[in-house]
């Protein structure tokens, strides 16, 4: 989407989409030129105009404050966020990562909603201590945000319901991607009907209300149907399990041991590019490389610990072996260098190398970055 940012907050770029400016300027001659002067609230034009100029950079605002709800909740989930995009059917969050779970998926997709509600709620309780045209302004604000909070929550994917609802089926079947096409395919179902609905309106109506339905739906119903597409695609990844390319048994190197006895280690036993690092109890407490060990300079390694240049855990991916390869690439940071530890009960049991995996990133090359809804 072309446009341009303007402002950055939290680390996250507010970007507007040029059609947005289109729609600004509808809104407010709209709102100067009827919903004001018809409110029965007095006032001269020059009020009018001042009051529609100010509600529409209010509702705009409002529409970046929703985003910032699912954008703020998602960081706060260890989810990225990358930017803010205003465009013309409101505004999209693009999470970069992937979310952990179900619940934050769930935290994620009522966080927008949740924050309309409460600007609608607030403007409308400021909007009956005021009189004249504020009065009017404020409670179209009100009513605004509740329409868009109550209209976001259509379970129609991937609107906000769409995803709260995808939230509980994969919390109840255990499965993103099965949940995901779950409600995907009742948001193409939703978005169609909606379309239609459009067209009725139109065509025996004659209401011009209708093509705004006929286009919206049209967009629900590509969106939920490109995501469908998408997990299909990956469904094949959905299906290995990190248990099948991963390197079973890994050597371990024990982190109390000295370089020399690591360097003796990597002599005699098989060659991976990351080996485990556990305590005394077996657990993994980081992972150590042949090139970690090249930092240090070789008279030092008798009295160096292999905890002192292991990386710890933090840096590493550790992955349960029954998840999927998907889940796993979804982790990789494809630029950073990758260290993948399968686990049970804390104990590595297996070490994915890079080439592992990578065999299945060209399919994951071909997605986009998931992003927020309207
Ligand atoms: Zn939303």
């Amino acid at each position: 989407m072309s446009g341009f940012v303007i402002a950055r907050i939290h680390g996250i770029a507010v970007r507007l989409n040029w059609g947005v400016l289109l729609i600004a300027a509808a809104i407010a001659w709209t709102l100067a030129e009827n919903v004001l002067p018809s409110a029965a609230s007095g006032g001269g034009e020059i009020e009018h105009w001042v009051w529609a100029i100010l509600t529409t950079l209010l509702f705009f605002a409002g529409l970046v404050a929703h985003e910032f709800g699912h954008s703020l909740v998602a960081q706060h989930e260890g989810v990225k966020v990358s930017n803010i995009t205003l465009w013309i059917f409101g505004g999209v969050a693009s999470l970069e990562s992937p979310v952990p779970s179900a619940a934050s998926a769930f935290r994620i997709a009522i966080a927008g909603p949740a924050v309309s509600l409460g600007l609608g709620v607030g403007f409308v309780a400021t909007g009956v201590l005021v009189e004249g045209v504020p009065r009017s302004a404020l409670l179209w604000l009100g009513l605004m945000n509740v329409a868009l909070a109550v209209f976001n929550l259509i379970p129609a994917f991937p609107l906000d319901g769409g995803r709260v609802y995808q939230s509980y089926l994969w919390h109840r079947t255990g499965s993103e991607v099965q949940a995901t096409i779950a409600a995907a395919r009742l948001g193409k179902i939703l978005g169609g009907s909606l379309a239609l609905l459009g067209l009725f309106e139109v065509l025996a109506l004659g209401a011009s209300a209708g093509l705004w339905f006929i286009v919206l739906g049209w967009f629900i119903r590509e969106a939920a149907g490109a995501e469908v597409d998408y997990v299909r695609r990956a469904r094949p990844l959905a299906d290995v399990t990190v248990r099948q390319i991963m390197t079973a048994n890994p050597l371990t190197v024990h982190g109390h041991a000295s370089l020399t006895e690591f360097t003796e280690l990597l002599l005699t036993g098989p060659r991976h590019a990351t080996y485990p690092v556990v305590d005394d109890n077996g657990h993994l407490v980081g992972s150590v490389s042949v090139a970690d060990l090249h930092r240090v300079e070789q008279k030092l390694w008798d009295t160096t610990w292999v905890s002192s240049i292991a990386k710890d855990n933090q840096t590493l991916i550790v992955v349960s072996p029954d998840s999927t390869v998907l889940e796993l690439l979804q982790r990789f940071d494809r630029k950073g260098d990758h260290r993948a530890v399968a686990t049970v009960d804390g104990i590595p049991v297996g070490i994915i190398a890079p080439s592992d995996a990578m065999r299945f990133v060209s399919v994951l090359d071909a997605t986009t970055p998931r992003t927020g809804s309207a």
